[in-house]
């Protein structure tokens, strides 16, 4: 039988110290659970566990936790929390730790940001079949080929015309959002967390096209529905450009324009449901987790 619980306090004020997450707070209300993206998508990504887990001081079981790699860091946890708690803050600083306690090497490390990159491309194509009506099946053998393929080169050129109406489309919303102060830094780029291959997204690029009136362009493109809202390009622009309400803006001018059907959004989320299992699969072949939550990262960690 497996030991108790224990309470160790000194550990919940470490993991605090470095999260600075707010986990007192936490009344577990399981809201972070229910709004999870991969939660949603697999039952297998349980915020709420991790902070309850952290205010008991469980540092080392945590940092076995295979959940910590499923995490998206899209923060959705932290922006529906009633208490202002941050789960995503939490997973952060385990990762962290991890590295440097070396209980996960840098070369690991690297792959599992290489296989977060090109599961981008998975998204990317999936978000492409749900553009098309459908909802993206994926088998392992197209698993593997979306992962691994590079997304087709963009040789659409183009219409210089559609730049005329630049500054005259959705004024509002742009505006608000201080788009014309966007002088292209590529600072959102650099902090966005899922910009890893410019071919398949960028939001530099989006916003650059949203000045310059492109929406249709926008509308059709996978790109747009790929961001994850965490608002780290709205945080790092010292410009003040909201590139997290852009996005979000130019969605809901997408729907509302019949540019994209109402129903996009949940063929959105039936893929993810196909896709994401795949995702975790593939993490948990690389980090080494058995279907056990950690038990091959435990028996390593302190062997
Ligand atoms: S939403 Fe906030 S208060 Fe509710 S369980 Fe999650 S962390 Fe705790
Ligand atoms: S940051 Fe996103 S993916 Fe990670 S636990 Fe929070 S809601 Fe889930
Ligand atoms: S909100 Fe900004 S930083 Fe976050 S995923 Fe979307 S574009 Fe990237």
């Amino acid at each position: 039988m497996e030991d108790p619980v224990r309470f160790r306090p000194e550990l919940g004020h470490t993991i605090e110290s470095g999260a600075k997450a707010d986990s007192r707070l936490c009344w577990t209300c399981g809201s972070c659970d229910s709004e999870c993206p991969v939660n949603i998508a697999t039952g297998r990504l349980r915020p709420r566990n991790i902070v309850r887990m952290a205010s008991l001081g469980m540092l080392e079981e945590l940092l076995c936790h295979s959940e910590i790699w499923y995490c998206l860091t899209c923060r959705r946890c932290e922006q529906i929390c009633p208490n202002a708690v941050k789960p995503s803050a939490i997973i952060e600083y385990l990762r962290m730790e991890m590295i440097s306690r070396e209980w996960i090497s840098w070369e690991t490390f690297q792959r599992y940001r290489d296989l977060f990159a090109r599961f981008q491309r998975v998204r990317w194509r999936a978000a492409a079949a749900c553009l098309g009506g459908d909802v993206a099946d994926v088998t392992q053998h197209r698993w593997q080929r979306w992962l691994e393929d590079p997304l087709p080169v963009f040789s659409e050129k183009i219409i210089s015309g559609n730049v005329i109406h630049a500054f005259n489309t959705y004024r509002g919303p742009m505006e608000r959002a201080h788009i014309r102060l966007c002088f292209t830094c590529g600072e959102c780029s650099s902090a966005c967390p899922i910009a890893c291959h410019r071919d398949v997204f960028d939001p530099r690029t989006v916003f650059r096209m949203a000045h310059l009136g492109l929406e249709e362009e926008l509308f059709r493109s996978p790109a747009l529905w790929l961001c994850l809202g965490c608002g780290r390009c709205t945080d790092a622009c010292t410009q003040t450009v909201d590139g997290c309400e852009i996005i979000q803006s130019l969605r809901a001018e997408a729907i509302e324009s019949g540019a994209v059907d109402r129903d996009l959004v949940f063929r959105i989320e039936a893929s993810n449901r196909n896709i994401f299992p795949w995702f975790l699969e593939e993490v948990d072949r690389l980090l080494g987790h058995s279907t056990k939550p950690a038990a091959g990262c435990l028996r390593r960690a302190y062997a």
